[in-house]
């Protein structure tokens, strides 16, 4: 699953990037902006455009800049496009960051999910890791140390619920854990509510 994803994604970066012209790619090569498809360690396209859009030579080129912009958006499914604030995600870097850390939960999650159907993972439960600080919303605070099982339904409606509309500060993660390491897990933040 994590080959395909990736691979699907390589594919359609190439396929991408492969419509600028000539001289758009000169100037992108001379800010340190390139296709990045073939990198080793290439994993998801949008992690690519985020970096592209932080790289501040770029935004001297607002026509390849708006490009980059419609790329990063084109890569989230229409429900969230249909609420973006596109003047905040090209001003603010924590609204920004929230569209590729949901594809990214997205990504790790799926690539759980199969492992435990395929049962060629024992990477079956999910540690919910929000980071936490001064910009992280109320609501991430509620899964610091939640652990679920990868089939476990509810996990599925809290994701839906948690990722149906953009937060600044989110940037929630996921951690796949083998059996053991989540009982360990789950033991360790059990000892901690109980003050041991
Ligand atoms: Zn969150």
């Amino acid at each position: 699953m994590r080959e395909r994803l990736v691979e699907g994604s390589r594919e359609a970066h190439k396929k991408w990037f492969s419509q600028f012209s000539a001289n758009d790619i000169d100037v992108l090569t001379s800010i340190g902006l390139d296709c990045g498809a073939d990198h080793q360690f290439f994993k998801q396209e949008i992690l690519n455009i985020f970096d592209a859009l932080r790289n501040r030579k770029l935004k001297k080129h607002p026509c390849l800049y708006h490009r980059f912009v419609n790329r990063y958006l084109d890569l989230t499914p229409e429900h969230i496009r249909a609420q973006v604030d596109r003047k905040l995600l090209i001003e603010d870097q924590y609204y920004c960051a929230w569209f590729f850390n949901r594809q990214m939960f997205i990504f790790d999650y799926l690539i759980a999910r199969d492992g435990f159907e395929s049962k060629t993972s024992k990477h079956t439960w999910l540690l919910w890791s929000p980071l936490i600080d001064n910009n992280s919303p109320e609501d991430c605070y509620k899964f610091q140390n939640k652990l679920f099982h990868v089939s476990d339904l509810n996990f599925e409606k809290l994701a839906i619920e948690h990722w149906g509309q953009p937060r600044r500060g989110c940037r929630c993660g996921l951690i796949a854990l083998t059996e053991s390491k989540a009982k360990a897990k789950q033991q360790e933040y059990h000892g901690n509510l109980n003050g041991k």
